[in-house]
This record gives C-alpha cells, sequence and structure tokens, in this order.
C-alpha cells in the first residue's frame, strides 16, 4: 500500500507544534467550537496584505504611493477594533505604512506571482499554501513574505521559518526554477530580512516537517481509535493563550495569562 501522504499548509503543522488541543479544535472537532471576538491586529494585518495584493494587480502606470492609499482605505477591516476613532487611527497608519513600502519597489518590476498558491510533496506530506508574492531577479526566484507585526523581523527568523523553506522548495519545483533566497518584508519598517537556503537547509525543514506530521497523525488515529482527546492532544499552556481563540473553552489556557482586549496587540495608539 503506498504511504498516505498528510495534507497540510505551513499553519496547520504550527498549530499542532504550539499547542496540540488548539490543533484539535480548529482541524478534527466538527462542529467547530466557536471562536472569541475577531482582533484588530488580524483586521491589520489581512488589510494592509490585501492593498499589497490589489496594488500588484493594477497596470503599471497606476501603481502610485497614492494608489496604494486609496486602496487600503477601501479594503480596510474594522473588526476588533475599540471603537471607530481607534479603528480610524490605525487605518491612517496603515496607509503610512504602505505608501512608505511601495516607495520603495519598481512599480515595473512584474512579480512572477502575488498570492500565489503552490503545493509540493515530499515522502510524507503533501504540502500547500499561498506566497505572498514571488519574484523573478535574474533567472532565480525569490519568496517574499510581508509582515506586519509590531516587532522588527530579522534575518533569524527568515532563516528559520519553516513557512518559507517550503515554500521555497514548492515554488523552485512548481516552475522548474532555482528558489533559494527567502525574504521577510516588514511592512511598518520596510526592513527586509533575508535568508539564502541550500538544498541541505530546506531538507532540514522538510524533515522537521515529516515529524511534526508523524506526531499529529499519531495523536490524530488515538483519538479516533477511542483515546481520551486531553490524552492524545494535551493542552500547551503558554504566552500564546492570551491571544488564542479558544481561550474561553481552554481552563489551563485562562491559568496560563489574562485575557486581553481583541485590540490589545496593536500596542500604543
Ligand atoms: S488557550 Fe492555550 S492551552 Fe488552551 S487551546 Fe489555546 S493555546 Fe492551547
Amino acid at each position: 500500500m503506498p504511504r498516505r501522504l498528510f495534507a497540510c499548509t505551513p499553519s496547520r503543522l504550527a498549530a499542532f507544534e504550539d499547542c496540540p488541543r488548539r490543533y484539535r479544535m480548529i482541524y478534527l472537532d466538527r462542529p467547530r467550537p466557536p471562536k472569541g471576538p475577531p482582533w484588530a491586529h488580524t483586521s491589520f494585518g489581512v488589510s494592509v496584505h490585501n492593498a499589497l495584493r490589489r496594488w500588484w494587480e493594477e497596470p503599471h502606470q497606476r501603481r502610485t504611493p497614492l494608489r496604494a492609499a486609496e486602496l487600503l482605505r477601501l479594503g480596510w477591516i474594522d473588526e476588533g477594533f475599540r471603537d471607530p476613532e481607534q479603528s480610524q487611527h490605525w487605518r491612517e497608519r496603515a496607509v503610512g505604512m504602505v505608501r512608505g513600502y511601495v516607495e520603495g519597489l519598481d512599480p515595473a518590476a512584474e512579480p512572477r506571482g502575488v498570492e500565489r498558491s503552490v503545493a509540493a510533496r515530499t515522502e510524507a506530506l503533501a504540502f500547500s499554501g499561498r506566497i505572498d508574492r514571488l519574484d523573478d531577479r535574474d533567472g532565480e526566484l525569490v519568496v517574499v513574505d510581508y509582515k506586519t507585526g509590531r516587532r522588527p523581523v530579522t534575518d533569524d527568523d527568515a532563516r528559520t521559518s519553516r513557512a518559507l523553506a517550503l515554500y521555497a522548495l514548492a515554488a523552485g519545483r512548481m516552475l522548474r526554477q532555482p528558489c533559494r533566497r527567502v525574504e521577510l518584508h516588514h511592512v511598518p519598517s520596510g526592513r527586509v530580512a533575508v535568508a539564502e537556503h541550500t538544498e541541505d537547509s530546506i531538507a532540514r525543514h522538510v524533515r522537521r516537517a515529516e515529524s511534526v506530521a508523524a506526531d499529529a497523525v499519531e495523536a490524530t488515529e488515538a483519538l479516533r481509535g477511542g483515546g481520551e482527546p486531553d490524552r492524545a492532544f494535551p493542552p500547551r499552556p503558554g504566552s500564546l493563550c492570551s491571544w488564542c481563540d479558544f481561550r474561553r473553552l481552554c481552563a489551563e489556557g485562562q491559568a496560563a495569562g489574562p485575557e486581553r482586549q481583541p485590540w490589545a496587540a496593536l500596542g500604543e495608539d
């Protein structure tokens, strides 16, 4: 019998690693347990990503900083903010960020893909995902991932990102072109963190991903075999609990940290 591959995205693997109970609630429990209220920082991040995608979809002549600002305002998601004033304040901060970011871009440089879906198989995984931007620079593909959080990104973040390594593997195979370089673009600061992968470094990420997948499969089989949900998928309380969508359903998570307001991750406003 051919071995069944574990279908996954980078988020799915990360969810299991971060907290098996949370993974179970997202991917296995049906009906899916209700999530908490929307987060303002998610609205902020999605709005910025959407504006940048739509900016690249414009004809060259319309790829201006002014158009980036218009697209951001048109697509602003205002869920999770304390009130309309806070939402507007952060919308205008986002406008400033995307304007500043696109000022550093060449509007005529056509990416190979924007929010490009990619997929690849390894010995144990059927991996898929979506790359924020895939550049073609001098015949080599470059994976670009936008970041909108408060913490600036580092080259180490780019090097250790499993998602970026798997994207590079998948893009290179699908488009039959070298793809070694991965970049994190921190939109608020304009900082770009870079890593150059080798076959070995990508293989290490794949092995680690396959190991996480094997643990997830084993836990799922234990659950389906009648095992205790909390034994197969134990909670892993920690600093992430305050930001977990399922904290209200999880006593261990509630004990691990305080409840946060939906806009708390934005920081000072
Ligand atoms: S609150 Fe914490 S322990 Fe509970 S499911 Fe979420 S991440 Fe896991």
